[in-house]
Parts: structure tokens; C-alpha cells; sequence
């Protein structure tokens, strides 16, 4: 696209509108895939707010211990499981690149230097990748991505991203949560046609409005990922915001100027996330024999990977920091702030060794 030509603000929502108009309801999958399509495509959402703009934050730009620690974790498992030369390091949805430059350099010291891949979609984001990480090579998804050696694969902050599927207990069966409109206004509509068979048994029963929610997008994405730890060797690292249990509820939230607003208020300028369902994801990636190394809080996973020390040794070099350096740990760690909401979620190839964090030691 032309960059100089500006676009006609609401032409998405238009678009919905017309379809919705001539074909009835849209499911809420296309309207979120649609969205953040179109959200993502020619902008860079990350930034601290206030002055530093953006519409929200990540765990590697908060602090570059974020990216330096995902890379000795790297650099250990794959030390301990023979130190294979040519290995690839995946990322997906790698932002701005900051995670893959800090964990790159750190992996570096210890003799891990990988071919570098990246799934990335938005061409905006393609251009900071560019600059921030120039060997990279780019993909529009995993289908590409060579399956000649060993993966080492990060996703921060992308399944949530994903688009969801919803469906609500409606007249007394499940039916899909559907996107209509009301005069001009987008609102939730119950599909037409009863799909009970999509709900877990113990889960059919529930009250009248009860809302499930899933990420195909997610499961078949874990699904590819799994297939090739277990024909290629190495491990992969999933960290996101969400729980570790299915349950009932919708967690679909949009993000504007680090804001919630209201999910149909904007459609392709605002965020649109929900809460990964790490349980779902991790039987996904079980069923294909990878090895589940487990799930823990983002806290816990850090601490154990020993960032309060590396904070210190941080500040103790650049004092002039320390309020800030402290300030950034605590926000990844503190149970109040990303500490527990967000988790770490391990996978490794059935040959491959246990990796730090995951273990009881
Ligand atoms: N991991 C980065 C960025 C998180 S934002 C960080 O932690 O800072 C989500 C990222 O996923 C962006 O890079 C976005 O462009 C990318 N993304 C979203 N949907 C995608 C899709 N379907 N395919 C590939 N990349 C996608």
C-alpha cells in the first residue's frame, strides 16, 4: 500500500458493517483476525505511554533482563543437549526484535549463535526487525521456516493476539457468539445453530449466558510447533498472559493508548487480546509426543532463572539506574504486576534435556 495515502478512518468497521448487512452475523474469529490484521499491519503498538506513546507494553521492553535471561536459558539447555552447531532460533511475533537482540547477545557468550527466523506479519514491525536484528530472516508463518536442525522457539506476547472462537449457552444449547449489528452499532449475537458437540461434557450444563472461549489459531499453531521439537530437536518457550485451567468466561479485551476500551468500539485500532488457555495448549502439544516441561507463574520462572541477581549486578555496575532497574524487575516478577498472571509454558523434543525453571532444583 501506498504509505502517502492516507486511509479513510472506519473503513474497516465500514467493511464489517457491509457484510454483516448482506450476510448476516459475522463470527467473532473473523472479526478479531480482521482487526488485528489491520492493526498490525502498518504500525508499532509497543511503547510505555505518556511520552514514550505506544499502546502498550512487553516484558522485553520493560528491561533488557527480560531477553537476556530467555537467551542463557537457551544457551544452556542446548549446551547440556550436545551443543549442535546448526541450530535455528524462531521467534514469533517478535515486535520490535528487542527480546531476539538481548537473548542473541547473551546466548552469544556462550558459543550459541543460531540462524535467526522470524514469523512476523506486520510489515511495519518487519522494518524495525530489520534495523534491530539485521541477519534475520522473515516468514509469514511456521510453514517456512526450515526443518533441517534443531529449533529453539520464542513466542512472547503472540497467541494472546491470536483470534478467538466464543460460544454462549443461548435458549438452552450452545451456539456461536456472533458479531451483528444493532442499527449501526456492533453487538454479540447467539448463532442459529446448536453445537453442543463442541463443548466439553461437564461443561454443557452450564447456566443460560455462559460464554466458552478458544484459540484454534493457538492449538494449531502449538500443533506444528510440537511436530517439529519431536522431528527436529530442541525446545520451545510460550509466554503470555492467561490461566492454566479451561474455564467459562469471555477474556476479550482491546487496548488503546495502554487503555481498555470497548472491543467493537474500533475495530483495527485497538489491540484485541484474551487470555491464552496454557492447559489446552499444553495437551495439544502432549498429544504430538513433545515433552511438556511445565507452566509456571512469569515470576517464578524468572526469580528461578535468577533475575533478582542480575538486577543487582545491573545496578551495581550503572548506580545512577538502580531506582529504575529495581523498578522494572518488580514489574515483571511482583504477583500484582506481571509476576503471576503471566506465564512461562516449556516444551522440548523428547531427546532433548530438562531446561532451568522447569525443574524442582
Ligand atoms: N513479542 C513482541 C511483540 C508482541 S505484539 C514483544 O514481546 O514485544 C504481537 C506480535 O505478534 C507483533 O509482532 C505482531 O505483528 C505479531 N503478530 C500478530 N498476529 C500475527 C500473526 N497472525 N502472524 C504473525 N505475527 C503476528
Amino acid at each position: 500500500m501506498d504509505a502517502e495515502v492516507p486511509q479513510p478512518t472506519g473503513s474497516l468497521a465500514d467493511s464489517f458493517r457491509r457484510l454483516i448487512r448482506n450476510t448476516g452475523p459475522i463470527s467473532l474469529t473473523h472479526f478479531m483476525g480482521e482487526s488485528n490484521t489491520r492493526y498490525y499491519a502498518d504500525k508499532d503498538p509497543l511503547g510505555r505511554g505518556q511520552d514514550g506513546g505506544g499502546d502498550f507494553i512487553t516484558a522485553p521492553e520493560i528491561s533488557q533482563m527480560f531477553g537476556e535471561l530467555i537467551g542463557l536459558w537457551m544457551a544452556d539447555v542446548w549446551i547440556r543437549s550436545g551443543r549442535e552447531e546448526y541450530v535455528h532460533y524462531v521467534e514469533l511475533g517478535p515486535g520490535r526484535g528487542t527480546l531476539a537482540k538481548d537473548a542473541l547477545r547473551a546466548a552469544r557468550k556462550y558459543g550459541l549463535e543460531p540462524r535467526i527466523h522470524f514469523v512476523e506479519t506486520s510489515q511495519a514491525l518487519k522494518d524495525i526487525q530489520l534495523t534491530t536484528v539485521p541477519g534475520a530472516i522473515w516468514h509469514n508463518d511456521l510453514s517456512t521456516v526450515p526443518q533441517d536442525g534443531p529449533i529453539l522457539l520464542i513466542a512472547n506476547e503472540f497467541m494472546d493476539a491470536l483470534p478467538i472462537r466464543q460460544l454462549v449457552r443461548s435458549g438452552g444449547s450452545w451456539r456461536e457468539r456472533k458479531v451483528g449489528l444493532q442499527d449501526d452499532e456492533f453487538v454479540f449475537v447467539a448463532g442459529a445453530q446448536p453445537m453442543d458437540s463442541a463443548v466439553p461434557a461437564d461443561m454443557r450444563d452450564a447456566p443460560e449466558g455462559a460464554i466458552l472461549e478458544t484459540c484454534p489459531g493457538a492449538a494449531a499453531v502449538m500443533y506444528e510447533i510440537a511436530g517439529r521439537l519431536v522431528d527436529q530437536g530442541g525446545v520451545a518457550l510460550i509466554v503470555d498472559y492467561g490461566h492454566d485451567a479451561m474455564r467459562l468466561g469471555s477474556t476479550l479485551q482491546a487496548v488503546r493508548s495502554h487503555q481498555k476500551v470497548e472491543p467493537f468500539a474500533t475495530p483495527g485500532k485497538a489491540d484485541l487480546t484474551a487470555h491464552v488457555d496454557f492447559a489446552t495448549l499444553a495437551k495439544v502439544a502432549i498429544s504430538r509426543d513433545a515433552r511438556h516441561l511445565g507452566t509456571v507463574a512469569q515470576g517464578d520462572w524468572l526469580r528461578a532463572l535468577g533475575i533478582e541477581t542480575r538486577a543487582q549486578n545491573l545496578a551495581a555496575r550503572a548506580p545512577q539506574y538502580a531506582d529504575e532497574i529495581a523498578a522494572a524487575c518488580d514489574r515483571l516478577i511482583a504477583d500484582d504486576q506481571m509476576g503471576q498472571l503471566f506465564k512461562a509454558m516449556g516444551f522440548a523434543s523428547p531427546n532433548w534435556p530438562d531446561a532451568v525453571g522447569f525443574t524442582e532444583d
